[in-house]
């Protein structure tokens, strides 16, 4: 096996989707497991189900195809408001899809007419944050009813938002009390209940802990804090301490190592990415020359050396340099260095064809 390797932990992500799944359950909320993080990794879907999550999400069609073509039993779920013209592939493949657009949810009918089959969808209501959903209550209203009253093959499922992700508007109380009453409002004209009221991803977990989830809200898209975990407790002063932040492992290979000035030497003017980044001069030092680039992680600056002396110092397409001047480690051509991650290195790693995927199970 080539390096860099992203070694997976199986184990740690069952147990992390089982703790996060249990603390759900315990306010009636289910879990719909996010894998686009992890490029849909089917051997992380299994986990994901093994730990009794409600669906398998994704935005990616192409993942979930595959989870389709597994033996997942799990309800699919679309994340991401369907193309119009990947609808076929969405009525044959997927459960379930977030929609945001009528003109889209017919089409979606018409094709469920045309294969013999049914399909749940979830209108989205945008409570500020700016991205997908529908901005006026009276709008989303209305598009519920169509649904109701007037298609056969799609089915209304729930409502649900999003937050957190363009505009980082945090999910509070409020927020998502606003989504509840919507909820409220359109069970009063179909007279039933919604089955789905969907509060958010990730960054709702912090609410839950804090018991301040309005009661109506009973599920959860999470990706982020099963499979990484690292957010809440860093961003969002949230105590992670019974989840592991290390079921992702890079590790990737010295292949120089001197000592040279921390400060560029001539005219500066913008790198490789047309960036002007600021140079500190901190005096010669001791680097390393990693084979692992932007191209494999994304920012450099969302990965956690484990070796907690050594500092990650910048990066170019296909190079990673570190500092490794303040370490008691003694590192040699050819050693391998390991490193954990935010979501965006995850994200990247997971799908760069020049990073080999190793998984470990039954670690803890
Ligand atoms: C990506 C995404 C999620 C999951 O986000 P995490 O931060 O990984 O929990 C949930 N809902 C939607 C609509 C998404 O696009």
């Amino acid at each position: 096996m080539s390096y860099p390797i992203l070694e997976i932990d199986l184990k740690k992500i069952y147990q992390n989707a089982f703790t996060l799944n249990s603390k759900c359950l315990g306010q009636n909320i289910s879990v719909s497991g996010v894998i686009k993080g992890a490029n849909g990794l089917i051997e992380i879907a299994k986990e994901f189900e093994k730990a009794n999550l409600a669906h398998i999400a994704s935005s990616r069609i192409r993942e979930l195809i595959e989870v389709y073509n597994s033996d997942i039993t799990l309800p699919t779920m679309l994340v991401r408001i369907p193309m119009k013209s990947e609808i076929e592939n969405l009525v044959k493949y997927v459960d379930i899809s977030l929609n945001s657009e009528l003109e889209t949810i017919i089409e979606i009918e018409k094709e469920c007419k045309k294969q013999g089959k049914t399909h749940k969808v979830i209108l989205m209501f945008d409570l500020g944050d700016l991205r997908e959903g529908y901005f006026l209550e009276e709008n989303i209203i209305k598009t519920a009813l169509y649904i109701e009253n007037n298609l056969e093959f799609v089915k209304l499922h729930g409502i649900g938002s999003n937050l957190s992700c363009y505009g980082s508007v945090v999910p509070t109380k409020t927020n998502l009390t606003t989504l509840c009453n919507i909820a409220t409002k359109i069970e009063n004209k179909i007279n039933r209940n919604l089955d789905i009221i969907s509060g958010g991803a990730t960054t709702s977990v912090p609410l839950l802990f804090k018991n301040k989830i309005p009661k109506k809200i009973n599920n959860l898209r999470i990706g982020e804090a099963i499979l990484l975990a690292v957010d809440l407790e860093e961003f969002w002063n949230v105590d992670m301490s019974d989840m592991y932040k290390d079921a992702f492992i890079l590790k990737a290979e010295i292949i120089e190592i001197k000592t040279k000035p921390s400060h560029p030497i001539g005219k500066l003017f913008i790198d490789a990415f047309g960036n002007k980044p600021i140079y500190t001069d901190i005096g010669k030092r001791k680097r390393a020359l990693l084979a692992l680039g932007k191209k494999d992680i994304g920012d450099h600056d969302k990965l956690i050396p484990i070796d907690k002396n050594i500092k990650v110092v910048g990066s170019s397409s296909d190079h990673l340099i570190i500092d490794i001047e303040d370490t008691t480690e003694f590192y040699n051509i050819g050693d391998i260095i390991k490193f954990k991650m935010y979501y965006q290195a995850m994200l990247f790693s997971s799908a760069s064809p020049d990073v080999s995927i190793k998984f470990k199970y039954n670690t803890l």
